[in-house]
């Protein structure tokens, strides 16, 4: 933070921060796993391109940022990490001004244990997931879901909604009635050979985009196409894709189970899949140590 590496316990914002504010910032997470990092140039390339699209000035070009990225996770000693990087608005030098181009802009960085978003012993069963109720997916227009952002308000009303009723998890539906996405992770159903995510309303998930590219080494058909509720009820699995835990199956979906209420094989195969892509020397940037 501000060029200096702290324990995460001393690491604050300003009060007046606009990134808490008005949850002005723009952020990516990349994955650490056995001492490297997984495809940090894409996570990093998309960083940036949220960075270019929110207009913020962070100072700071792709070898910049990987650069206090490195020296961050091994200042840590963490060989398994969750690091995220982030751009926020930061203060508005004029109290009363509201011109977002007065705001200091500015870059930080913070690692911890590496994050599974659901248990691996309940993904390698198959967890749940509440499709939300009271709440739907933030239009595209109005917030920028390519742009991995901090306005969870619609997902933390799912959540609530989840585990109030005993879920994992939630899936939120866009306002024609077509699955977009969940808390940190992107969606797939598989009908047969045929693996279906949704195209639009949702992050461009790194993890989303290593399970299309895995699909031709599983004898899989990838389909980027806008997902109907109605037809999603009708598939033989389903699965989430996070950089937190890679491929997630799903056994339930409100009360509907899916592959007997287990795992399902493909999404099974997939996880297992993922594991090994993460160690691939063509995807992998190992962690510098000074
Ligand atoms: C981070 C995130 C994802 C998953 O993206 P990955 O790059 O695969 O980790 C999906 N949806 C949302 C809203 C996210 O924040």
């Amino acid at each position: 933070m501000g060029g200096a590496i702290i324990p995460i316990d001393a690491a604050a914002l300003p009060v007046t921060d606009w990134g808490l504010t008005h949850s002005d910032i723009a952020y990516d997470v990349v994955p650490v796993w056995q001492g490297g990092f997984f495809r940090l140039d894409d996570y990093v390339a998309r960083f940036i391109a949220s960075v270019t699209t929110g207009r913020y000035d962070i100072g700071l070009d792709h070898a910049g940022i990987c650069d206090a990225l490195h020296r961050m996770v091994a200042a840590s000693g963490l060989s398994d990490a969750y690091v995220a990087m982030v751009a926020a608005r930061g203060r508005n030098p004029v109290q009363s001004s509201r011109d977002p181009r007065d705001c200091a802009n500015h870059f930080y960085a913070w690692c911890v244990p590496y994050v599974h978003i659901v248990k691996p012993e309940i993904a390698a069963k198959g967890t749940s997931v509440w499709i939300a109720k009271s709440v739907r997916r933030i239009p595209a227009d109005s917030v920028d879901p390519t742009v991995k952002n901090y306005h969870w308000g619609d997902f933390t009303s799912g959540l609530f909604e989840a585990k109030d009723r005993g879920f994992e998890t939630t899936l939120l539906l866009d306002h024609a009635g077509h699955i977009t996405e969940g808390p940190g992770f992107n969606v797939f159903a598989v009908f047969g050979s045929r693996v279906v995510t949704p195209d639009a309303g949702v992050l461009h998930g790194i993890s989303r985009r290593t399970v299309l590219e895995m699909c031709s080494e599983a004898a899989l058909q990838p389909e980027v196409r806008p997902l109907p509720l109605e037809e999603f009820w009708e598939a033989d699995e389903v699965f989430l894709s996070s950089s937190g835990g890679g491929v997630i199956p799903v056994a339930r979906v409100d009360d509907r189970h899916f592959s007997n209420g287990t795992a399902g094989p493909v999404a099974t195969r997939l996880r297992a899949l993922y594991f090994d892509w993460i160690m691939r020397p063509d995807h992998r940037t190992p962690v510098i140590r000074a």
